[in-house]
């Protein structure tokens, strides 16, 4: 893990370099060489997505990993894919973001005390990273958790996967999650308390197609979780 990192830009630095999941790093590569069809004339990123939003963010989203012609095509959370389309919609209608749409890095996208990031940062074949590459991701959430503590006041988890990543990675980050550990549910809220504040976790069902096209996950559902969270954050009411 080396030394604690204290700031966000190092950190992101540091982790686009990372190869240390060899199953991933050949992964995201070969997609990023192959391409798909629609996306031939462009250049993909094909590395580590670090997060995205402001470094005192008050909120923080915690998704699962990087789509493989989303996020590891344009190099940036969520942005590029029907996923993003619906979450970025949602967190403009809300107020935490200034615009609806996420097309690629540049494109004037600023979200308003909102940080968005990963438990594993690279693209897994089928959307599915192994248990042993998301304890070795593990490390670059606990130190991005570190340095958001002084602000951050509320986190929404989307979905089951990043719920369990998420839980230790907080232990280990200074707040106190109980013990059973509580499971993943949509719509739960749970007060943590930590070293000098507690924070807010809500977790809400992944805004990936299987469950935006299915209705398990309306645009109601998803901006009603991100209001409460972003109350919680004490963002808005200006906002919101
Ligand atoms: Fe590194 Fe995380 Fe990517 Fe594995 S998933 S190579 S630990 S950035």
């Amino acid at each position: 893990m080396g030394t604690p990192r204290t700031d966000i830009a190092i950190l992101d630095e540091d982790l686009i370099e990372c190869r240390a999941c060899p199953r991933l790093v050949e992964y995201r590569e070969r997609v990023a060489r192959d391409k798909r069809a629609s996306f031939r004339d462009e250049t993909y990123w094909g590395r580590p997505v670090p997060g995205f939003g402001p470094a005192d963010a008050r909120m923080l989203i915690v998704g699962l990993a990087p789509a493989a012609h989303g996020a590891n095509r344009t190099g940036r959370m969520f942005t590029g894919d029907r996923s993003g389309d619906f979450l970025y919609a949602a967190l403009h209608a809300v107020g935490l973001a200034n615009q609806p749409t996420a097309t690629h890095r540049g494109d004037g996208l600023e979200l308003f005390g909102v940080r968005i990031t990963s438990p594993v940062h690279c693209a897994p074949p089928a959307n599915k990273p192994t248990p042993t590459e998301r304890e070795e991701c593990r490390h670059w959430l606990e130190s991005e958790l570190r340095i958001l503590r002084p602000s951050l006041r509320s986190v929404i988890v989307l979905g089951g996967f990043g719920w369990k990543a998420l839980l230790p990675t907080l232990d280990n980050a200074g707040w106190s999650v109980p013990r059973p550990r509580p499971g993943f549910a949509h719509g739960s809220h749970i007060e943590l308390p930590g070293p000098e504040h507690s924070i807010h976790l809500f977790g809400c069902y992944h805004v990936s197609q299987q469950n935006t096209f299915t209705g398990r996950l309306t645009t109601d559902m998803l901006e009603s979780v991100l209001s409460a969270a972003a109350r919680a954050a004490g963002l808005g009411p200006g906002r919101l």
